[in-house]
């Protein structure tokens, strides 16, 4: 992979070892997941055994408190190889609501147990049905009576609910024609999944083009305790923003590590399958393709590269994580489409795990924020161009 990304790897021990428990779970593993639906659990336990699942937890709570570019290495690891990251990859970063906003005793409470992988806190409860994009327009709400909080309402797309211990819920807790600003009155808490499944909380999945574990869930008069209110009431919003940067740059290197995957599949393919005699990758009308794809990944790598410098300096890096996150999804779709093509009729085969990372790769242009999105974003906040909406 040197060869091809003609740069020395950074943490590349790292991705040694990240590559080599992904050798243990090779492109049968997923076919079988991916027919049955089911929950890669083998491949997220080794993860967590080898304490990859709490690198960006500080070492005083247990966790290997290594920078995001650490994370960031082993989810493009795990997609170069093949695997999937999309399964646990928010046990990396959701807890950073947590640690940024939490009291010391959540801190304390929590931080250990997730970067043990005790507690598994990967569900996030953003988009509903009636405000999608329009996260201010949520309309759960969490009424507080007394010591605790009374959650009525509805999200959609709620990945991995099934298969998380905890959900860090937003909700609102200040009706929106109560607030000056629409970004008020929105509020984060740990909802314990576990416990108000029964007491009025229901998941229940969605059957997706993938094998992703996303879920709608129902509150219906769930009892949350107080002391499970993250930072302020009414700030949630904020906290919410202040993770999408990390979240950003780390499923743009999910999406580099595709784009890695599919460059290096079609290479091997064209050099090796012979029609009319010769490989077909001596045509350029095969080659082009494959060297459009890795030029496109490698200027989105280099953007993933800035946005993590900047984010681990402590730079405002806005901009870096969505445009890194935009062209990074873009890079891994154009070299899925090179792939398939230049594998022909093969490249429908489910065997060849082409067909399965095309559908994988495809997801993020729409989430965890789509393309309109970001390039409204460049427009509004890089540009100064008017606000749309
Ligand atoms: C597999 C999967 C997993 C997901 N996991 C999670 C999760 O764990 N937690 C969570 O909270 N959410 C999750 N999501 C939700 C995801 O973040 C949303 O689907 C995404 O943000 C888009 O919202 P929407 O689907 O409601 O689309 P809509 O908001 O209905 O938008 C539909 C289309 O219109 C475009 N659009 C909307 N408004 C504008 C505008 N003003 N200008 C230009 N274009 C616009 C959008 O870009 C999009 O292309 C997941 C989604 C999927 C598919």
């Amino acid at each position: 992979m040197d060869q091809m990304t003609g740069a020395a790897e950074a943490n590349a021990e790292i991705r040694e070892e990240v590559r080599k428990l992904c050798a243990r779970f090779p492109g049968e593993y997923w076919r079988e997941m991916d027919r049955a639906r089911s929950y890669p659990s083998e491949f997220v336990r080794a993860l967590t055994e080898a304490g990859y699942l709490g690198v960006l937890i500080p070492e005083e709570y247990g966790g290997a408190g290594l920078p995001l570019s650490a994370a960031s290495a082993i989810l493009e690891t795990i997609h170069a190889s093949g695997c999937n990251g999309s399964a646990c990859h928010a046990q990396m970063y959701i807890m950073g609501t947590v640690l940024r906003h939490g009291s010391e005793a959540q801190k304390r409470a929590y931080l250990p147990k997730i970067a043990s992988g005790e507690l598994r806190l990967q569900a996030f409860g953003v988009t509903e049905p009636g405000s999608g994009t329009d996260t201010t327009s949520l309309r759960t709400f969490a009424r507080r009576e007394g010591d605790h909080y009374v959650v009525n309402g509805q999200k959609v797309w709620t990945s991995r609910a099934e298969h998380s211990d905890l959900m860090l819920l937003l909700a609102r807790t200040t009706p929106k024609e109560q607030v000056r600003r629409r970004t008020e009155g929105l509020s984060t808490l740990l909802v314990d999944m576990q416990a108000a499944q029964g007491a009025g909380l229901t998941v229940r999945p969605i059957r997706t083009m993938m094998n992703h574990s996303s879920c709608e869930v129902f509150f219906d008069n769930v009892v949350v305790p107080a002391e499970n209110l993250v930072g302020e009431e009414g700030q949630g919003f904020r906290y919410i923003l202040d993770g999408m940067n990390a979240e950003r740059l780390l499923v743009a290197s999910e999406s580099i590590g595709d784009a890695k995957w599919f460059i290096a599949k079609a290479v091997a393919y064209a050099k090796e399958r012979q029609v009319f005699g010769r490989p077909i990758g001596q045509n350029q009308g095969i080659q082009f393709p494959i060297a459009r794809a890795h030029a496109g990944m490698r200027a989105a790598e280099l953007m993933v590269h800035e946005g993590l410098r900047r984010f681990e300096t402590g730079e405002a890096c806005g901009e870096e994580a969505n445009t890194a996150k935009m062209l990074a999804a873009d890079a891994a779709w154009a070299a899925a489409e090179a792939c398939l093509q230049t594998h022909g009729g093969y490249g429908f085969a489910e065997e060849y795990d082409i067909e399965r990372k095309y559908r994988e790769a495809r997801l993020y242009q729409v989430a965890p924020i789509s393309t309109n999105l970001v390039l409204s974003y460049i427009a509004e906040h890089v540009l100064g161009l008017p606000r749309s909406y």
